[in-house]
Formats: C-alpha cells, sequence, structure tokens
C-alpha cells in the first residue's frame, strides 16, 4: 500500500504569495497527498488567511485540513468557526491549543487542545477526522516527558483519530514517542512531522522557538557553510532524506512535511525516496 503524504502550508499574506501557493499545491499534488493541512495563528493574526487558503484548496479539489486553535477564542467562536467547516465540505481538522502572541493576555474558554477535541466531538460528532500535535522531544511547556505523553493519550481519549509530531533529526526520539504512547494504550497512528532544511539560521530560530532539537553534528555543519546556500539545502537534502528513510524501514504510518509554502526541497526528498513510497 502506498505511505500516505501530507503538505503543510501556512496562509500567504500578499497576493504574490497566493499565487506562488497554488503553483507549489500544483505541484505537490503530483504526490497525491491525503491532505494539505493550513495552519492557524492563535490571537487573530492569521485566521482569514487559513479560511481564504482552505477554501481555494477544497475549490481546487484537494482535501484540505484547517489547523484551528483553542488558546484566546471563546467557545461561540470556535463552534461558528467548525460549524462553517462542516458546511464547506471540510473532513479533517488538526485540532491545537496553539500559543499566544507575547502581550496577549486573553486565555480563552479552553485551555489545553484536549478541551478543543471534546468540544469539536460535541459540536460536530463523528463528521471531521482529528488530528493532534504531539512532540518527540517533548513540548517546552510540558511538566516532563511522561506528562507530555499523558496529554496525548488525553487528546486521543477526547476523540482524536491520528496525532502529528512536531518535527525532528533524532529519529530514536520518535521510536521512544510511539512506544511510550502506545504503553500509555494510544493506539492511533503517530505520523512523524518532517522539516525541510532550507536555510540555516531560519531553522534555528524555529526550533528554539518550538523545542525541537538539532543535533550538535548537523547544527555545526549547518554553520560551517556561512552563506553558501547550495550546500545547506545539499546537506540538508541527504539529512532528511536519510532519516525518512530510516522512518519509512522502520513502518511508520505516513510522513507530513512541513513545507514552508516551497515545492522543491520536499519534491527531492520525495523523489530520491520514491521507490520507498510504494
Ligand atoms: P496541548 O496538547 O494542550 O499541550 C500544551 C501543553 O500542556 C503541553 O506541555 C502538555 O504537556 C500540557 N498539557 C496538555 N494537557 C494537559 C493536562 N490535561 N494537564 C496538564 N498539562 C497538560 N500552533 C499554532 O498556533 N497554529 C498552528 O497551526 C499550529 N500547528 C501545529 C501543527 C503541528 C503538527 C504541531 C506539532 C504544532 C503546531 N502548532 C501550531 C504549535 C502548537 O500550537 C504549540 O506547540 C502549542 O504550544 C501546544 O499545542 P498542543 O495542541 O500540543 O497543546
Amino acid at each position: 500500500m502506498k505511505l500516505p503524504i501530507s503538505f503543510e502550508f501556512f496562509p500567504p499574506k500578499t497576493p504574490e504569495g497566493e499565487t506562488k501557493l497554488r503553483s507549489v499545491s500544483q505541484d505537490l499534488s503530483a504526490w497525491h497527498p491525503a491532505f494539505f493541512s493550513v495552519t492557524f495563528g492563535a490571537g487573530g493574526s492569521t485566521q482569514e488567511g487559513s479560511l481564504r487558503t482552505v477554501e481555494w484548496l477544497l475549490q481546487s479539489g484537494f482535501d484540505a485540513a484547517p489547523h484551528l486553535s483553542c488558546v484566546g477564542a471563546s467557545e461561540d467562536r470556535l463552534r461558528e468557526q467548525i460549524r462553517h467547516y462542516q458546511a464547506i465540505g471540510v473532513k479533517r481538522i488538526v485540532a491545537l491549543r496553539g500559543d499566544l502572541p507575547s502581550g496577549y493576555g486573553q486565555m480563552g474558554s479552553f485551555r489545553y487542545a484536549s478541551d478543543l477535541v471534546s468540544f469539536i466531538r460535541q459540536t460536530a460528532g463523528d463528521a471531521f477526522h482529528i488530528e493532534v500535535a504531539c512532540y518527540p522531544e517533548t513540548h517546552p511547556q510540558a511538566k516532563s516527558p511522561q506528562a507530555d505523553i499523558d496529554a496525548l493519550a488525553i487528546k486521543v481519549k477526547a476523540g482524536a483519530n491520528s496525532a502529528i509530531t512536531q518535527y525532528f533529526y533524532n529519529s530514536d526520539a520518535y521510536f521512544r514517542l510511539v512506544d511510550d504512547a502506545y504503553a500509555k494504550g494510544v493506539e492511533v497512528p503517530i505520523v512523524p512531522g518532517i522539516m525541510p532544511i532550507l536555510s540555516a539560521t531560519q531553522l534555528m530560530r524555529f526550533s528554539d522557538a518550538c523545542g525541537a532539537e538539532i543535533p550538535r553534528w548537523i547544527r555545526l555543519r549547518l554553520q560551517s557553510f556561512g552563506d553558501d546556500t547550495a550546500s545547506i539545502k545539499a546537506f540538508g537534502h541527504d539529512v532528511v532524506t536519510d532519516l525518512c528513510e530510516q522512518l519509512i524501514t522502520a513502518g511508520v504510518p505516513g510522513l507530513h512535511f512541513y513545507t514552508m509554502n516551497q515545492s522543491q526541497a520536499v519534491g527531492n526528498i520525495l523523489k530520491a525516496l520514491s521507490a520507498r513510497l510504494t
């Protein structure tokens, strides 16, 4: 059976970004993805853009999965969004807590993503396949690694059908998460999130913010390339392709690519893996 592939986009902020994303989604559709997911800015910054992007993906005939976060949002607002997604034909939602931009005080009706999962089930029954997030290297605010696994188990018990991981470059962290989650009774697919390496500075910035570790050997090599973007991309391609090969060999239930709204790096990785994808 073909390995399920999915691609994540963020909502473009400009007309040029929208035009580019249309062409990126066409390029990536050649890989017959299970779905394209679209991120959602907690606190409101990109929410209109998320909805617009989801709508044109659906109109283009693709399965679009909006991310929906509960932090800072009222129950009424979330109900409205869930019902709207149901009405326009969305079949899958990535349900998250989200992170509020700094200085944004309001917490909203729900505290954790598990509350949002329960609320989606309460509002829309089984209308959606619900994805949730999980963290091979532990969420930065978790009390402990075990507490973070427990949080995943609570989300699954609340009605999540599958999980997508934060990105990682150390496959052992993913395998440990899967084992620990299974021991805790989590039997839903845990799909690894894959971040292609496009720019060293961007990757370091993201990783500091989300708690994903760049192993020392990768960090030092990236730093040694300086501004030589061709070498960064070539090295990044090898590292991420090798990681995907290890994951496929271990029998992962799919691969979810953080595309950064670009098709070339992901397309090259998939080409290199193509014999392993069927
Ligand atoms: P939760 O599952 O609620 O967990 C948050 C923290 O609370 C964790 O430390 C957890 O251990 C702890 N916790 C959970 N439940 C309990 C409990 N019952 N008791 C005690 N502690 C608990 N952010 C966005 O803003 N927009 C996006 O579109 C977006 N997409 C993402 C997609 C993926 C695949 C991933 C991995 C992350 C994404 N994020 C996004 C980031 C995410 O919102 C942040 O990592 C956020 O800090 C946590 O979200 P969560 O859904 O994992 O929260």
